[in-house]
């Protein structure tokens, strides 16, 4: 809307079902589409092993960049819209494999902490597969705290994690 300020929104992208690479590519390309958004950049595709239960095929996970004068709760109002329009399920079991999963990782430097959304995302600060493609696409990036997402990406064990070439 006219008048609102843009602010840079980062979202983690994951599928391992039904192939991912597609996937991933079709909500890079609704990403893109999202009303008052602008998608900015998209980092390359990495392979990394499930973090749930074992016996899954492994995932691919990028990281998109986003301006948006969406709030919080609407972008990722918007990011479910996404996963539902891709054929999840919300009823699988936790960890369990999905079609694709969309986490907002940062919006702004907004810091929330309640049960529809939690800012910065709660796994970004651990992850190898958000904090590699995230440091990929924005190094000089700073948490809300001070952390330096390249900094945080080097000392995570990314020892299972493989960028594919574009
Ligand atoms: P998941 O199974 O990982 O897709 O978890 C989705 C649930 O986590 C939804 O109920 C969201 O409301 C909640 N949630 C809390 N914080 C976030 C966040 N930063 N990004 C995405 N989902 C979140």
């Amino acid at each position: 809307m006219a008048g609102e300020r843009f602010l840079p929104a980062y979202v983690g992208l994951g599928s391992n079902l039904d192939d991912p690479a597609g996937q991933l590519r079709r909500a890079l390309a609704s990403l893109a589409g999202l009303p008052a958004t602008r998608l900015l950049c998209a980092s390359s595709f990495y392979r990394s092993p499930p973090l749930g239960p074992a016996s899954q095929p492994d995932y691919l996970n990028a990281v998109a960049g986003l301006l948006t004068t969406l709030p919080p709760l609407e972008l990722l109002a918007a990011l479910q819209a996404i996963e539902t329009a891709q054929g999840r399920r919300r009823d699988g079991e936790r960890w369990g494999p999905r079609t694709l999963d969309l986490d907002l990782l940062l919006h702004g430097g907004a810091r929330l902490a309640s049960a529809a959304l939690t800012l910065p995302h709660p796994g970004l600060r651990e992850r190898a597969f958000v904090l590699v493609p995230l440091a990929e696409i924005a190094p000089g990036l700073r948490l809300p705290d001070g952390a330096l997402v390249a900094r945080l990406a080097g000392a995570v064990d990314a020892a299972g994690l493989q960028r594919l070439a574009a």
